[in-house]
């Protein structure tokens, strides 16, 4: 049952510092995934927006594009002050919106909104132009803006990946568009509220609401774009990069995963365990990174899955706002029928279902939500569906391998690339796995275990292109080379 709440917020579009409805003046409702609860809407914008919104960016790139780094490095440092004195607002924002624990938007989603913009300051800071000195001449090669950027976002970790794009987009002098998830538009909100507050020239970040095919779409063809960062769905990232491809601009695609968790049989099972349930389930599995598929060696796989399923059983399904909760909701009724849909077909690939996949009881104020318990199934080919498709919730599937090369064999078989882990007391040994896996990112003996300055990205249809530290401050700029012929 979905019903409506007393305190519908209208969630409005960003353009050039002033708070618009969209100008057909329609909207969307948006729920909380925990209740059903109706908790706002938001501008259900097309191209007439869109428009609007381009030609507002474009002008402000004139100014903006003028300052030095070190000036808009001190902007991204003035925005994350801002951000971190509303730290509680966004993290209970964030779980309203999306059904996570309270906990885990507050250390997650609230903490990396507020280092995204203070990391990216002191990345451009310190970022130096090359010099090349040849014979006779010397070569400086410079950083340029690219110009009007498109920042489109999903809905697993809102204001996070918002804030991973808008800092380096803007530091590097760009100005942007933002098109978050029609899902999940509350702490974007906030964002530009903060923003606007912190005094940054308007125009340089705006943002507009609505579907991907409506607001989205028009946004990736402009002429006037001329990057797009995009994190979602492959098939989505298809699309955007056949749309973006016609006026060849600049794309960088964070895509769908498939995540291998490898497990050794010289693991240690005792202090790992936690680890690895928190790599299969973190936010109810609907992180990009988590690990769907475990592998497990032979010899200790009965010990693994008795105690992985002891551990799993002992994760608390519930209420977001309660600090002890592991487990929130699933972001919409049709995601919870994806997941569901693949829960039924586990049984019918012949997997046992070893626990969870059920509607948990929780209490009636959650009745209309959108909720399943975890669930891990044994018994399926690694060539299953449920094995190689992502399903991007609750559900992970356990196999067996005999010896490493197998290990590699079962991980890389996927259309996906993302990431892994693999669990060893030989480094060398996992290494040397990690070194053949077609994925972008491997941890060993850890996960999601993050160095701003590293690369983030995955192969095949897992994306294109690299974000993070200087990658991204590559990608959001273009580079340009002056060659000075001695005199
Ligand atoms: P999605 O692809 O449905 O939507 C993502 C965004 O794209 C939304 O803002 C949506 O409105 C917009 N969009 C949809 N159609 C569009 C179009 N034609 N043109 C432009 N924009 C369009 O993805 P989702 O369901 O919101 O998110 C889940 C997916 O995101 C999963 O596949 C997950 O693996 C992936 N993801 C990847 C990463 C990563 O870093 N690789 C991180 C988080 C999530």
């Amino acid at each position: 049952m979905r019903g409506g709440c007393d305190q519908l917020i209208d969630v409005p579009n960003h353009i050039g510092g002033k708070e618009l409805q969209s100008i057909d003046g329609e909207w969307i409702l948006n729920y909380a995934p925990s209740t059903g609860e109706i908790i706002s809407r938001i501008p259900k914008s097309n191209i007439q927006d869109v428009n609007n919104a381009v030609k507002v960016a474009k002008e402000a790139g004139e100014g903006w594009g003028l300052l030095s780094k070190n000036e808009r490095a001190d902007w991204l440092d003035r925005i994350a002050d801002s951000l971190e004195r509303r730290f509680d607002e966004i993290a209970s924002l964030e779980s309203l919106d999306t059904g996570k624990p309270i906990r885990i938007s507050r250390a997650v989603d609230a903490t990396r909104s507020v280092t995204n913009f203070r990391f990216y300051a002191q990345q451009i800071r310190e970022l130096e132009d090359e010099n090349f000195t040849m014979e006779n001449a010397t070569n400086h090669v410079i950083r340029r803006p690219v110009g009007v950027g498109v920042l489109i976002t999903p809905w697993n970790l809102p204001l996070y990946l918002l804030s991973w794009k808008v800092a380096p987009a803007i530091g590097m002098g760009n100005t942007v568009i933002c098109k978050p998830s029609e899902l999940t538009p509350m702490t974007a909100n906030l964002m530009m509220q903060v923003i606007k507050d912190s005094g940054l020239p308007d125009g340089v970040v705006n943002l507009i609401h609505g579907t991907g095919s409506e607001a989205g779409a028009p946004l990736v063809s402009h002429p006037d774009v001329r990057f797009v960062s995009f994190t979602g769905g492959t098939s989505t990232g298809s699309i955007v990069a056949r749309d973006a491809a016609a006026s060849f601009k600049k794309i960088s695609l964070e895509l769908g995963g498939k995540n291998a968790t490898i497990i050794l049989d010289d693991c240690d099972l005792e202090k790992h365990m936690d680890s690895i349930v928190r790599a299969s389930f973190l936010n109810q599995g609907q992180v990009c990174l988590c690990g769907s598929r475990i592998l497990i060696q032979d010899s200790i796989y009965d010990s693994f899955k008795n105690k992985f399923v002891e551990a799993v059983n002992h994760l608390k399904i519930g209420d977001p706002t309660d600090e002890n909760t592991d487990l929130g909701s699933l972001i919409s009724p049709q995601h919870l029928e994806k997941v569901s849909s693949y829960v039924n077909l586990a049984i019918e690939e012949g997997g046992t279902i070893l626990t969870g996949g059920e509607t948990p009881v929780i209490g009636t104020r959650f009745e209309g939500g959108n909720w399943i318990s975890p669930a891990v199934v044994e018994g399926l080919s690694h060539e299953s569906r449920c094995a190689t498709e992502e399903i991007f919730g609750p559900l992970v599937t356990l196999h067996r391998f005999s010896d490493d090369d197998e290990a590699v064999r079962i991980s890389n078989n996927t259309r996906y690339g993302l990431a892994g882990s693999i669990w060893t007391k030989d480094s060398l040994r996992g290494e040397k796995i990690a070194k053949q896996m077609d994925t972008g990112m491997v941890w060993i003996n850890t996960w999601l275990h993050r160095d701003l300055r590293v690369p983030f990205g995955g192969v095949k249809d897992s994306g294109l292109g690299r974000e993070g530290g200087k990658w991204s401050l590559g990608f959001y700029s273009e580079t340009s080379n002056i060659c000075i012929m001695d005199d």
